[in-house]
């Protein structure tokens, strides 16, 4: 039986410094983000925003400062159940050489077709996949069709969701869509994450729509933060 997360993250005076490159993307930040609730961090290239997403997933540890889940310290929880509470939409996709349904399937293996088309309507990216010859069967990569940017990017919010976690973390992963299929996704990312915690990372201030909360980043520290209302 998998044990998981609430998904009540807290951030306390964290810094990161990354020791090869002595780069401190990170200078003493501290938010909060409870089960149920979307933040939005907003900044531009290079401003510290995958950072904070890494640290979450526990992909690096900070050089001070608390990070901690449902109370506990991220340092004292087991791995596999921090993994398995978390759901990540990577900055570039990594899509298969196999059938859109078994990029989207990685996600949940027991999955099944009806979930995979749910997935998918989510995501956006169903009445494109309908309008392929195989459908939800093309194959991808080398022995089969190159889908475009935002296609695979939503494919790969489809493979996310289909894992339903506790926490879903998206890291600038509506770069390549338009403006309108943007809307369209946060609008249902809002349904679908009601008891969910999601950080949702972009340099544009559009995806911030939905948000709870937003944090401005800005070379590590955090220059606003507040509800879309309040900035
Ligand atoms: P982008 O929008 O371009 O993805 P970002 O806001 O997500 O940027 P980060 O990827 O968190 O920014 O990077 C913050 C800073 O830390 C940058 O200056 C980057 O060069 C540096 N950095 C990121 N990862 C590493 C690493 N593994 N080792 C050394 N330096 C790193």
């Amino acid at each position: 039986e998998k044990m998981t997360f609430e998904g009540n993250i807290a951030f306390e005076n964290v810094t990161l410094l990354y020791e090869d490159t002595n780069i401190k993307a990170l200078d003493n930040i501290s938010f909060e983000v409870k089960k149920g609730e979307t933040l939005a961090i907003i900044g531009r290239t290079g401003s510290g925003k995958s950072t904070i997403l890494s640290l979450i997933s526990r992909l690096i540890d900070p050089s001070s400062g608390n990070i901690t889940i449902d109370n506990i310290n991220l340092k004292k929880v087991n791995l596999d159940n921090l993994r398995s509470s978390i759901g990540v939409v990577p900055q570039d996709a990594f899509l298969f050489s196999d059938t859109i349904k078994n990029n989207i399937k990685f996600g949940n293996e027991n999955a099944t077709d009806e979930d995979v088309i749910q997935a998918a309507k989510y995501a956006d990216v169903h009445d494109n996949i309908i309008n392929f010859k195989d459908q939800y069967d093309t194959i991808l990569g080398e022995r089969g069709i190159t889908l475009s940017g935002g296609q695979k990017q939503r494919v790969s919010i489809a493979r996310a969701l289909i894992k339903n976690p506790e926490i879903l973390l998206l890291d600038d992963c509506l770069s390549a869509v338009d403006t309108e299929t943007e809307e369209t996704i946060l609008n249902n990312l809002d349904i679908v994450c009601k008891n969910k915690t999601t950080i949702i990372v972009s340099h544009r201030v559009s995806s911030a729509k939905n948000a709870d909360k937003i944090i401005v980043l800005d070379n590590g520290k955090i220059t606003q933060q507040g509800t879309h209302y309040q900035l």
